[in-house]
């Protein structure tokens, strides 16, 4: 190679780049290979010539440059990993251009089914001693609304105002919570309600609630999501092996443990063992003093983020929205709306229809657009698109750097 000699340096469209100070990471996301750079000068100005939208992900670099022993082994590794191409100036009179890899906006008219995927709803709230512990649950992840006073029940005339509204989304799925939600007076005029339509229906349940009458509740598109907190008694036990009997179907019942410590997780893992449960999940819960739990068991560490290996569409709608909540509202027993319970109230449906509601959240809301490469740390980090949306765990513990990354 001459140091005369000039060349096309060129960055494929489905390779994915950050540069964050001299910080480079490069993501292909048809093979799903990544390379990191880093405190390589010449590297991050190279990366950041090819994501500039004018150059078009096609740069000129000269062979001077080529010999250049960071700029040598980039190009050797950018080829090797199917990232990026070098050729000859004289290949082309004219610089050749790439697609940019840009989400595409979709300026098509507003339409329900494009913009609400799930409802949940709290039929009721109120004083459930046993879950007092609990009552920051509901921040974290579906769990019931407890209070230390007071007990509220949602008007049937809204729900089925609501159904109305949405009866003609086959794809929702509608979430039914409550602190005593088989309690609520109307709860059976409104499963028939629900049953009519084709939603995927969802019943959260505490363990210690379940009476074996409620699986008849279980209907087709019905799961009863059973919420199983610690301590568990041995009644709640000889209750889980009851209901494992007595279901026909492993898919109508789904278990949801909620955990505080590793010993609560060791205790969950003896009883899946144990009753041979399917449908778990796990959903560790912050109590204001068990961070170190977090650390070991939700924070991210670079491997964890790296297998995650999202697609590409994946990653464009990253630069637009929150994967986790858009699509998604919560209706509180008093009518009251959230895009995100963590988030301001986008109003009631005592004043508003569910589209005005919708349209209010795509406007003026947070919660569908909140991305991570606004918050800080992360849009400090070359993993930022990398790394799942950003959860509600970070907002109720208000830090987004759920991860053992360093950023300086
Ligand atoms: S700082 Fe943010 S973007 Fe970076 S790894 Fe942690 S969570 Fe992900």
């Amino acid at each position: 190679m001459k140091s005369k000699e000039a060349f096309y340096l060129s960055l494929e469209p489905y390779v994915h780049g950050v540069v964050k100070e001299n910080k480079v990471l490069l993501y292909n996301t048809l093979n799903k290979k990544h390379l990191i750079f880093i405190n390589t000068r010449e590297v991050a100005g190279l990366v950041n010539r090819l994501l500039q939208p004018s150059n078009g992900r096609v740069i000129e670099i000269t062979g001077k440059q080529l010999l250049q022993s960071p700029v040598k082994k980039f190009v050797q590794q950018i080829r090797r990993n199917f990232m990026g191409e070098l050729f000859p100036t004289s290949w082309s009179e004219v610089k050749p251009i790439n697609f940019l890899p840009i989400p595409i906006i979709n300026e098509s008219p507003f339409t329900l089914e494009d913009n609400l995927y799930e409802i949940t709803i709290h039929l009721n709230d109120g004083v459930e001693p046993s879950l007092l512990p609990f009552r920051n649950a509901f921040y974290q992840f579906l769990f019931p609304i407890i209070t230390s006073e007071n007990t509220q029940s949602l008007d049937i005339r809204l729900v089925r105002h609501l159904i109305d509204e949405v009866k003609y989304l086959p794809l929702l799925t509608i979430n039914l919570l409550g602190s005593r939600i088989f309690d609520h007076p109307d709860v059976e005029r409104l499963m028939n309600l629900l049953q009519v339509k084709q939603f995927r229906k969802k019943i959260y349940i505490p363990l210690y609630q379940f009476e074996p009458g409620f699986l008849s509740m279980i209907r087709k598109n019905t799961r009863m999501v059973l919420l199983i907190a610690f301590p568990i008694t041995h009644a709640e036990i000889r209750k889980l092996a009851g209901i494992i009997k007595e279901i026909s179907h492993k898919d109508w019942v789904e278990f949801n443990f909620i955990v505080q410590n590793s010993g609560e997780v060791e205790q969950s893992e003896q009883l899946i063992e144990d009753l041979e449960l399917h449908n778990v999940y796990f959903k560790p819960f912050f109590n204001g003093s068990n961070i170190s739990f977090f650390e070991t068991t939700v924070f991210m560490t670079e491997s964890d983020i790296v297998a995650s290996k999202p697609n590409q569409k994946q990653i464009l709608s990253r630069y637009i929205l929150n994967e986790n909540d858009f699509g998604k509202i919560t209706l509180l027993p008093d009518g009251t709306v959230y895009s995100n319970v963590n988030e301001e109230a986008l109003g009631s449906l005592r004043e508003l229809s569910i589209i005005d509601l919708i349209k209010k959240e795509q406007n003026n809301g947070r919660a569908w657009k909140r991305i991570r490469m606004d918050e800080e740390p992360c849009k400090r980090c070359i993993y930022h698109f990398l790394c799942p949306p950003v959860s509600n765990y970070e907002l109720h513990l208000k830090k987004f750097n759920l991860c053992h990354i360093e950023i300086n």
